[in-house]
């Protein structure tokens, strides 16, 4: 019987396994992949947006050889954390499901069941692409995850997606020699695209090294083509890969399955409450990017890391759980 078990490795769960610690509770963190499994996952050559003293947690020093730090540089501080605070954290296991027993919960995974006293979720929302729902998009050249430009030097890559991933992307691709086209369903590049990002990408466009469809879909995915659809109609394009930069959205399958209400609103946010960040299932509770549902831009490292504080606080002042 743990006090607490948290679901998912990421940064956030990093932090609620580090609070546990500090209050002397017993704590399991269960990750289905690698360690900031999200992390590992972000392109090869990204770097972060925050200084790395803005996404330092329990107390450990991040230093970076830049301004800001590289996804390399941050999977090495993790692990560091990880190393310094003595976490327990089981990888490659994926919980499956949360049920309310007496007196806690019992968790099952892909490898064990555990019981605890409070169950932490902290899935993030990087796990489950947002598809396009066409034809073809299951080929294997159709790709929801960007690592790095080298495969795709010198072929025809359609970039979908006019956010902050499809322009780093499709700049990033540009500049390694392959021939981009972009496909946007709107009429422009987002507005909330970075600031130094934006101007880049539109004069790139602009000029022709980028090609770019605006107000248009994909219809349909083929080994040597796309069938892209736009006012004039239908237009098959040569196209060695698809990069999908559609952005993700949280596993809510699995948050309701656990019992956790979900808004019948724009952004489908679960329900919980921000003081203490307990759900509407009594020791059930929510920590990092998962709270904000399908606003996936609302929390990030930087501003997330004081859920830890919250619910361990919480649960130490109020539900009188012993060491
Ligand atoms: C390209 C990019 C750049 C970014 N740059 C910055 C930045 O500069 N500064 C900043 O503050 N933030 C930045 N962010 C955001 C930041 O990465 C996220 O806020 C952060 O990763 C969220 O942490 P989290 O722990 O809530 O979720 P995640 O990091 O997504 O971790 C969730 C974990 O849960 C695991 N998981 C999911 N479901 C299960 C399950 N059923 N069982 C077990 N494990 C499960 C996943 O594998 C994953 O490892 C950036 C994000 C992106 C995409």
């Amino acid at each position: 019987m743990y006090n607490v078990l948290v679901i998912g490795g990421g940064p956030m769960g990093i932090t609620v396994g580090i609070e546990a610690q500090k209050h002397n509770l017993s704590c399991i963190i269960i990750e289905k992949g690698a360690l900031v499994n999200s992390i590992y996952d972000f392109p090869v050559n990204m770097t972060f947006f925050s200084t790395s003293e803005r996404l330092e947690i329990g107390g450990v020093p991040f230093i970076s050889h830049g301004d800001k730090p590289t996804r390399t540089e941050a999977l090495e501080y993790f692990r560091r954390v990880i190393q310094r605070w003595d976490l327990q954290i089981n990888n490659y296991e994926e919980v499956h499901a949360v049920e309310r027993r007496e007196n806690g919960f019992e968790v099952s995974s892909s490898k064990a069941r555990y019981r605890a006293r409070y169950v932490i979720v902290a899935t993030g929302f990087y796990g489950l692409p947002n598809l396009m729902g066409v034809p073809g998009e299951a080929l294997s050249k159709v790709k929801h995850y960007y690592d790095e430009p080298h495969p795709y030097i010198g072929k025809e890559v359609a970039v979908i997606g006019a956010a902050n991933s499809a322009c780093d992307v499709a700049l990033e691709l540009f500049h390694k020699q392959a021939k981009v086209t972009m496909i946007i369903r709107g009429e422009g590049i987002n507005e909330r695209v970075k600031y130094w990002i934006k101007p880049n990408i539109e004069n790139r466009i602009k000029e022709g090294s980028i090609k770019a469809y605006f107000n248009t879909q994909v219809k349909r995915i083929r080994e040597e083509s796309i069938t892209v659809v736009h006012a004039a109609g239908e237009e098959n394009l040569e196209n060695d890969f698809v990069l999908a930069m559609t952005g993700f959205t949280p596993d809510y399958a699995f948050l309701e399955k656990a019992g956790i209400r979900i808004a019948n609103d724009a952004f489908r946010s679960p329900h919980y409450n921000p003081e203490t960040h307990e759900t509407n299932v009594p020791g059930l509770f929510l920590a990092g990017v998962v709270c904000g549902g399908l606003k996936t831009n609302k929390y990030f490292i930087e501003n997330s890391k004081d859920h830890a504080s919250k619910i361990l606080g919480y649960i130490k002042r109020s539900k009188g759980v012993k060491s």
